[in-house]
């Protein structure tokens, strides 16, 4: 979408801090980061949030969550663990509509969140 964020970042239109990247996901530093490592992966196919993935989809979840994974690996945080958030719709707080996990570690992380 050519009015997408996240799709120009994925089309390198717009510049991002590029940490991860295979056939099906992108994933880069986080502009205004939570936690001291602060990521997003995000699928290159354009997708508005969690609530609209069709099941023929199912496999793009599990590639962002890998990548997630593998994400959290390459930056550091598997001894210390992180936490994987993915926000739909205004309640949470949802900003960009283009789905995209956030990857956050470096620091405990409170329960409940905010
Ligand atoms: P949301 O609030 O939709 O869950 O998360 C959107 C995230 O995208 C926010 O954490 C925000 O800081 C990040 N973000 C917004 N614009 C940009 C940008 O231009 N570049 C990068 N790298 N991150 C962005
Ligand atoms: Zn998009």
């Amino acid at each position: 979408m050519a009015d997408c964020l996240f799709c120009n970042i994925v089309a390198r239109k717009i510049p991002a801090q590029i940490v991860f990247e295979n056939d099906h996901v992108v994933a880069f530093k986080d502009i205004r980061p939570m936690a001291p490592t602060h990521a997003l992966v995000i699928p290159k196919k354009h997708v508005a949030g969690i609530h609209e993935i069709e099941a023929e989809d199912a496999g793009l979840l599990g590639q962002v969550l890998l990548a997630a994974r593998d994400v959290a690996e390459k930056l550091g945080l598997n001894n210390g663990g992180y936490r994987l958030v993915i926000n739909q719709g205004p309640d949470a707080g949802q900003s960009v509509f283009h789905l995209h996990c956030h990857v956050l570690g470096g620091r405990p992380m409170a329960w409940p969140p905010g």
